[in-house]
């Protein structure tokens, strides 16, 4: 899952972003308020991490622009543990869930594996294209009925693709969506990663399109 990261507390948000990778999330991270709105809109997160106290924000007012797009985000909020207040009026403003500061990462891993599920049970949907299956609340992949064992990179690397077909996706359009900013990457990962996903797929599944990207046919024959 693609995480949007919003705190202040550096030396926090780069032990969270380290401890969600380990996790298996990937995990975009930003400081401001004026950044989370510009970064929910143009990275597509798929959940966001919320500090309330942000240096130039309150993070209730990002709570509410970022709940006024088309799309609703689903926000765990995290706030120092005298803000009762501020807690309440968080989940009225939208926010899905709240976690008063300091907290327990097993804690947090536990409320975002819930908040995943939640989320997931409102918009199961299971793309079907050809003889390859993928439900996006199980994250379960099937060909041609039988259950593949696919990576978490490999996963989110097929569900890109497929939520996308017909269109060819750039290389680094791919890799936008699989690594957090700050992770090192080989140049070669996506070809790889690709390569080892055709493996577990039928032949021609994923087409290559020179010099451009990677592309999964709508129709397959
Ligand atoms: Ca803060």
């Amino acid at each position: 899952m693609h995480i949007l990261l919003v705190e202040d507390d550096l030396p926090l948000a780069r032990s969270l972003v380290k401890a969600l990778g380990r996790e298996g999330f990937t995990t975009n991270h930003v400081a401001t308020g004026a950044e989370a709105l510009m970064t929910a809109k143009t990275d597509t997160p798929e959940l966001v991490i919320l500090d309330l106290g942000l240096p130039d924000m309150d993070g209730l007012d990002v709570l509410r622009k970022m709940n006024q797009g088309t799309r609703p985000l689903p926000v765990l909020v995290l706030t120092a543990r005298d803000t009762i207040k501020d807690k309440v009026s968080g989940l009225n403003l939208g926010a899905d869930d709240y976690l008063a500061k300091p907290f327990d990462m097993a804690e947090l891993f536990a409320r975002l594996r819930a908040l995943e599920r939640r989320t997931a049970l409102l918009q199961t949907v299971k793309i079907a294209i050809g003889p390859v299956v993928l439900d996006t609340s199980t994250q379960e992949v099937e060909v041609d009925g039988e259950l593949v064992d696919l990576t978490r990179r490999e996963l989110m690397l097929l569900k890109t693709l497929m939520e996308n077909s017909g269109r060819v996706l750039s290389r680094d359009k791919l890799e936008a969506r699989i690594y957090g900013w700050d992770e090192e990457l080989a140049s070669n990962s996506i070809e790889v990663h690709i390569h080892n996903l055709r493996k577990k797929v039928p032949a021609g599944f994923i087409k290559t399109v020179r010099g451009v990207g990677y592309s999964i046919q709508a129709l397959q024959t």
